[in-house]
């Protein structure tokens, strides 16, 4: 018989979204004439932009003859769009990145999970609380997390960098070793981001510990207060010490199509203080269990790189960062405490009145049928959260605003 992956076996349950739609539904049909107005989605809703859908139009008509047809790429992706990559980190953000430093995937979960492969078994985690699940989930799950505390839910073996209101959660570098540290900004799921300094101050741990960052992007065109980077390079020293991983998702509207990437430097070291030998193995990982992003996908990349793609692109963060401004004003309207929404899709928003998380989800749903997100779901310095989503159609947003403003 074969024996389970005790790693697999011992993540948590995952309970966040299922209970979430279990009391959504359970609510439909005690009030089966209420529409219940959901801001608990981090999901795109937005149509992929004019330059985009032709690109890959144009791409599906070229597969579909045999003179123009073509099979297997190459694993790391395309070269057109690591190209276009390396252009696009050089003109936005005035950071030069080699095009082979670039790997294509189908999109930063994988990667934010796969990227662990490539590091001793004995690696020490950091994450921060509360985080995007998949950095906890990917650790433990490798055998990483050591055990659980039922009662906060954390592991052993990880360690917690809390992001609290009296940091404006953006959590400091631990004063503990650790050899990964996953950091997200604009951060999934409270909209904070780190400014300069912050950052510099992990790149310093890193280079003091010989730590690398696994420097999740996936929201940065959403960030429009000037000063704060968009991607980690553009800190000093971060190209030895630090993996980005990009995402097409949330500015593309590529959750459905799939496509993301990592930057995995050749300079970037291990802990022996030599550099390449990271690189070498993200390589070899991908050409190995990976056999490149969808061809289709990665035409619409290059395109929504062009000037025109990247303008359309920009207008649709634009549309879902409104929605975040007419959700703003909403709450400060009646008087709640929150951050976010001004660099970022994502609200954060403080339960009133010492509610719990999951009391204030009850409370909102059965007052307003608004829906959102426990932030208790994303670490335990999430409880006394509930994270807003601005992904949906304008209409849904105004409904939703207006019966908070009615009924909360
Ligand atoms: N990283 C963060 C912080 C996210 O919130 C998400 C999706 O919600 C992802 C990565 C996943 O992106 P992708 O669709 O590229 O896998």
């Amino acid at each position: 018989m074969a024996g389970a992956n005790e790693g697999f076996a011992s993540l948590s349950e995952s309970y966040l979204f299922p209970e979430v739609a279990r009391r959504i539904r359970a609510f439909q049909e005690k009030y089966p004439e209420k529409r219940v107005l959901k801001l608990s989605i981090g999901n795109t809703t937005e149509a992929i932009t004019p330059t985009i859908a032709r690109a890959m139009e144009d791409k599906v008509r070229s597969l579909s003859r045999t003179d123009t047809y073509s099979g297997y790429g190459d694993e790391q992706g395309e070269s057109a769009l690591r190209t276009a990559l390396s252009r696009h980190y050089l003109k936005e953000y005035g950071v030069s990145i080699d095009e082979d430093d670039f790997f294509i995937s189908d999109g930063s979960k994988s990667d934010a999970a796969n990227i662990q492969q490539i590091f001793s078994n004995e690696s020490i985690v950091a994450v921060q609380d509360p985080a995007y699940p998949v950095y906890v989930d990917s650790t433990v799950a490798l055998g990483r997390g050591g055990t659980l505390d039922q009662s906060t839910g954390r592991y052993s073996r990880i360690v917690y960098m809390p992001g609290k209101r009296g940091n404006g959660f953006v959590a400091s570098p631990p004063d503990v070793h650790a050899d990964i540290i996953f950091l997200c900004f604009p951060n999934n799921p409270t909209g904070a981001v780190a400014g300069r300094r912050e950052l510099e101050a992990f790149v310093e741990y890193a280079h003091r510990e010989n730590a690398v960052i696994v420097f999740d992007s996936a929201y940065s065109d959403y960030i429009e207060t000037e000063g704060i980077p968009h991607s980690i390079y553009q800190i000093d020293g971060a190209m030895d010490c630090a993996i980005e991983i990009g995402s097409f998702s949330k500015n593309a509207g590529f959750t459905g199509v799939r496509l993301g990437w990592a930057v995995v430097p050749k300079a970037l070291k291990s802990d022996d203080g030599k550099a390449g030998l990271l690189h070498k193995l993200w390589l070899r990982r991908q050409s190995t269990f990976f056999n490149g992003a969808s061809n289709i996908a990665q035409s619409g990349g290059i395109a929504a790189l062009s000037d025109e793609g990247r303008m359309e692109c920009l207008g649709l963060v634009g549309y879902y960062k409104e929605n975040a401004r007419i959700i703003s004003e909403a709450l400060s309207s009646l008087g709640l405490s929150f951050t976010g929404g001004k660099d970022s899709p994502y609200l954060w928003l403080e339960c009133p009145d010492g509610l719990s998380s999951w009391e204030f989800f009850d409370h909102l749903l059965s007052k307003t049928g608004v829906a959102v997100t426990p932030g208790s779901g994303f670490g335990s310095c999430g409880e006394g959260y509930v994270r807003i989503s601005s992904y949906g159609h304008r209409s849904d947003i105004l409904e939703a605003v207006s019966s908070l403003k009615e009924n909360l």
